[in-house]
């Protein structure tokens, strides 16, 4: 069978982490999510937590070097083998460059895209009403991570225009699971 080599893309808010874990679950690969990984530095108040705290409680990204080594380290794995999803990883085009060299390296099949698409409005009332209590989640820096998104990420769709795929977000959480299971061709 071939590699499942997956982004799943899309801003905050578009439920890219509990779509990943249910994909992730549903084709026995691991999920990899930047964010978790980080929010497990901080946690940890490790050097690395001590130094991306602040930066991510302000919404804006950490510096690519921090990501680019824990997505070189994860993905060099033997887990990763039949493949993998990515959740918030790569976060702007320096980063798509990076991952693509990178696989070719380890000689493996260049990624799959899918986007979820959810529109601004919903996406803040989602973030908002989560109260998971992610020091990020405040109103005023979620529409900074959103603006984030707009500027520095959404760019990375255009990178990967000829591999991606938009899915609608809106809906339950097993409709949009059911279309990107349709989206991938993996329910044939
Ligand atoms: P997330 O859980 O993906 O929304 O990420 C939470 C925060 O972690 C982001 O707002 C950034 O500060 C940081 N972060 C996660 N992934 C990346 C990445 N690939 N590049 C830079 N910063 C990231």
């Amino acid at each position: 069978m071939s590699e499942l080599n997956l982004i799943l893309a899309g801003p905050p808010g578009a439920g890219k982490g509990t779509q990943a874990e249910r994909l992730a679950a549903h084709c026995g690969i691991p999920q990899i999510s930047t964010g978790d990984m980080l929010r497990e530095a901080v946690a940890s108040a490790s050097e690395l937590g001590q130094r991306v705290q602040g930066i991510m409680a302000s919404g804006e990204l950490v510096p690519d070097d921090v990501v680019i080594a824990l997505v070189r380290e994860r993905l060099g794995r033997e887990d990763c083998g039949p493949g993998f999803i990515l959740d918030g990883f790569p976060r702007n085009p320096d980063q798509a460059k990076v991952l693509d060299e990178l696989l070719r390296e380890l000689g493996r099949d260049p990624v799959r895209v899918v986007a979820l698409d959810v529109c601004e409005d919903e996406l803040v009332r989602r973030i908002l009403a989560r109260g998971e209590g992610r020091a990020d989640d405040k109103e005023e820096t979620v529409r900074r991570r959103l603006e984030v998104y707009l500027n520095e990420t959404s760019p990375v769709l255009e990178h990967y225009a000829s591999a991606l795929s938009q899915v609608d977000g809106l809906g339950s959480l097993d409709e949009v699971a059911g279309r990107l299971v349709a989206a991938l061709g993996l329910d044939s």
